[in-house]
């Protein structure tokens, strides 16, 4: 078999291929580049040759080039594609960290281009044609929304944590209950951070039961903060007793050296409660009930992009913003151009908040996502007769550890493939489609729900589903 690579074809002609051109075109990338993928793959296929481990058509043969070609072309894919792309998401769950919580408004997306294609005023005030600051552009939009006296953005809700205890509580005691003391998803622990910051945790109550008194028996001169921590990614439920917001607020309103900052983790500026979703508490009611300073993040329930906001008395704030550490955690113009599309939404009225993806989904009815499952399954049987399909009730999970106890009733397409194991379908789905498609699975059924999908998106699923 040796002696095969003696056939192997010289680089000068594999050029004159018109697989080649072919090739130049389709990847878009010039001469030189692609000669140095041949060259690769021709040294690969050598390799093997010589290790006898090549199963190909043999050199020399008329089908080896075609062989030969297409191994440059698997090679182009892993060099040229991109490895971040878009999915399709029809897990139902809204915020799924693993799929990149929220997705951004169209708005926003709009927004986003232009300021990044464009110069911008990101830090000029073109009225005085000086110098400005970033953090203007949406501190006006978040103090409309919220009420704060002032507001300002970090790279997310963890880096806006640090900063707070850094910047307000260094060398100082925060007290926090111990049923607060929470892991949030991907290693964030309060009380890791409090370490990180050079502010000491007391921790006062159980895991449990936290009282007033609690609090108050453990405020010293050296306490700067009452943190609270919204568990806004599980539930304590039964014997358990919390202090309300409210008190802690009075509590500090006595100690004149202590703040109340209370860590909203998802922070609605949307009420979702009155649609009967869960019982998150809207941003703005949090800071009406004195809470001297917050934090939510911007890509959980707001539907923005990653972010963290900071809002509340303006005297903190300024104290932020001065901070060495605002510059570290600070955010790039696109974040900015996206958060600002996405609040400008908030500020139109609810229709407008609809425009918001994930306000959207998950505000849909089971109803209107039953309909469009039975829609689908119609059209998905005029193109295949593969499946066996149903249309069942279900729940979606609103994800990204934000109102873990939330169900939201929905309706999946379920089906089942009458050539395949349910897997390999899936796996399929997922890595045999542009956008690859994510489902659920369920036994031996897969599972789609459709309320995170847009009609484009159901087309796309469709025609995937037809080529199984
Ligand atoms: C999610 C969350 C965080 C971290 O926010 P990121 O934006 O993911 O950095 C912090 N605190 C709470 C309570 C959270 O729920």
């Amino acid at each position: 078999m040796k002696h095969l690579v003696r056939f192997l074809p010289p680089v000068h002609e594999i050029q004159k291929a018109p697989k080649f051109a072919e090739l130049l075109e389709q990847y878009g990338i010039d001469h030189i580049e692609l000669t140095k993928t041949v060259k690769d793959s021709l040294d690969g296929i050598r390799e093997l040759i010589l290790n006898e481990k090549w199963d190909g058509p043999k050199p020399g043969d008329g089908d080896f080039l075609v062989a030969f070609f297409d191994k440059v072309k698997s090679e182009l894919k892993k060099r040229y594609n991109y490895t971040l792309k878009p999915v399709i998401n029809a897990t139902g769950t809204i915020l799924h960290t693993n799929l990149g919580r929220a997705r951004i408004s169209d708005n926003a997306m709009k927004h986003v281009m232009e300021i990044a294609q464009y110069y911008s005023n990101l830090e000029y005030k073109l009225e005085e044609g000086e110098r400005g600051s970033r953090h203007t552009h949406v501190e006006s939009l978040i103090k409309h929304i919220t009420g704060a006296e002032a507001a300002m953005v970090v790279n997310n809700n963890a880096a806006a944590v640090y900063l707070i205890l850094r910047a307000l509580a260094h060398d100082k005691e925060v007290i926090v209950s111990r049923g607060q003391l929470v892991e949030i998803g991907g290693s964030f622990r309060i009380s890791s951070i409090m370490e990180e910051s050079g502010a000491t945790l007391k921790e006062v109550g159980t895991t449990n039961k936290t009282h007033l008194y609690d609090y108050e028996r453990a405020i010293s001169e050296e306490t700067a903060m009452l943190m609270k921590v919204h568990t806004s990614n599980f539930k304590v439920i039964g014997f358990t007793k919390s202090v309300e917001t409210e008190e802690l607020v009075g509590l500090a309103k006595r100690h004149e050296h202590v703040i109340v900052y209370e860590d909203l983790g998802s922070g609605a500026l949307y009420d979702f409660s009155r649609h009967g979703i869960g019982d998150e508490p809207v941003v703005g009611q949090v800071l009406n009930m004195g809470v001297d300073i917050v934090s939510f993040s911007g890509d959980k329930l707001l539907g923005g992009p990653q972010a963290g906001i900071i809002a509340g008395k303006k005297e903190l704030i300024d104290l932020l913003k001065k901070n060495q550490l605002a510059r570290v955690v600070r955010v790039d113009k696109m974040t900015l151009a996206a958060l600002e599309g996405t609040l400008l939404d908030y500020v139109k009225g609810e229709e407008s908040i609809k425009n918001i993806p994930t306000v959207r989904d998950l505000l849909s009815s089971k109803e209107e996502i039953k309909e469009r499952s039975e829609v689908f399954v119609r059209e998905l049987l005029q193109v295949s007769d593969r499946y066996s399909t149903s249309v069942q009730e279900d729940i979606s999970q609103v994800g990204g550890g934000t109102m873990p106890d939330v169900e939201l009733p929905t309706y999946v397409v379920v089906l089942k493939h009458k050539d395949f194991p349910t897997e390999k379908v899936a796996g399929i789905l997922r890595t045999e489609n542009e956008p690859g498609i994510i489902v659920r699975i369920r036994k031996e059924e897969i599972l789609l729900d459709l309320r995170c999908v847009t009609r484009n998106e159901e087309k796309l699923v469709l025609e995937a589903l037809s080529r199984i």
